[in-house]
């Protein structure tokens, strides 16, 4: 299993990989990211839990609005309090007192930790004996310095979607699939033949191609009054849709978030054929949704294979199929970024 971070340890990689990696019995992580990046203007680099606590609940008490599947376990006390507060039973005071009490009490120690490890970088350390609260790293601050940290609140909230959405859905996770909406650019799922938006694709896809192009490597960004908006590609294009290939051309597997240059630009790369260079990359990239946990991992399993060697004989072969049918390959001319994968 690929670790998001192995050849790339830059902070951004290791925040994504606690954001996108983490294996979560609640939604308490993403709720915590949020709350972090909501307070990162602060002065101090102290946050007293009292403090915290007012983003951090109300994140979740948002989020139970629309799911009310925010763990694992049917029963929580400090969940039963943010249901509380949303109709009205429970006061702001008592919401915060209790996410105090409760709310924290497994997030703090488990937010480094991803795959049964703690990360190399912490953005925090933990003070809750000493100062009641806790203390804001020098990473979490440079982190937030770099100009991808724009798109970060958007990678936290699609993953927090697609994560409670699984859990919602309540079926055997290898039946959970994500679909494209190809107009909207949005990712759905249907629940008792009914469909629900999950999420806008490109917020899903960005960080796992580590908020670059995934072409050549230039910065994207996912807001869409950008310069830098990235587009969602095709990697095997479009067009073989109503073609002889076997590829499910919307599938999760094939989508990708390209540079405007890349999409369609006067090089871009249109109906052409990603290089094998590109195609081992996509494998790559395929690789960190599998590792991803649901329902991310669910779905491309569902649809290239399910074992890595499934995976990539899958690609082989379609990348020869489609090869026959659209005869030109394509690699942009330069590379612009610095390599990532
Ligand atoms: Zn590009």
């Amino acid at each position: 299993m690929p670790v998001f971070y192995e050849n790339d340890p830059s902070l951004q990689s290791y925040w994504r990989s606690i954001v996108l990696y983490g294996k979560n019995v609640a939604s308490y992580k993403f709720a915590l990211a949020k709350s972090l990046i909501d307070l990162k203007g602060q002065p101090n680099d102290l946050i007293k839990l009292e403090d915290l606590a007012a983003p951090f609940s109300k994140h979740l008490c948002e989020h139970l609005k629309h799911n009310d599947k925010q763990a694992t376990s049917s029963s929580s006390s400090f969940l039963n309090t943010c249901r509380k507060f949303n109709s009205n039973e429970a006061s702001m005071d008592e919401l915060i007192q209790t996410t105090k009490r409760l709310g924290f009490n497994n997030v703090i120690d488990a937010f480094h930790i991803v795959n049964g490890g703690e990360i190399p970088k912490r953005f925090f350390i933990d003070e809750r004996r000493e100062n009641d609260g806790i203390r804001i790293t020098e990473n979490f601050f440079e982190l937030n310095e770099l100009q991808e940290s724009e798109n970060l609140p958007r990678e936290v909230e699609a993953r927090w979607r697609l994560v409670e959405t699984a859990w919602d859905l309540n079926i055997p996770t290898n039946l959970i699939k994500v679909k494209y909406d190809n107009e909207r650019e949005i990712f759905y799922t249907d629940k008792s033949n009914r469909r629900i938006d999950v999420t806008p694709s490109k917020d899903a896809l960005n960080g796992y191609q580590k908020g670059k192009c995934f072409f050549c490597f230039d910065y994207i960004s996912v807001l869409s009054n950008s310069p830098n908006l990235g587009h969602v590609d095709h990697f095997f294009p479009h067009t073989l849709k109503d073609k002889p290939f076997d590829g499910y051309v919307d599938g999760v597997w094939n989508l990708v978030l390209a540079c405007r240059s890349c999409n369609n630009g006067a090089n871009g790369k249109f109906a052409k054929l990603p290089t094998d260079n590109l195609l081992a990359r996509l494998y790559k990239r395929n690789e960190f949704f599998c590792s991803s946990h649901h329902p991310l991992n669910e779905t491309v399993r569902n649809q290239i294979g399910v074992s890595p060697n499934d995976r990539l004989s899958k690609l082989k072969h379609y990348s020869k199929q489609a090869l026959e049918i659209l005869t030109h390959t394509w690699e942009p001319q330069e590379i612009r970024g610095e390599e990532v994968f």
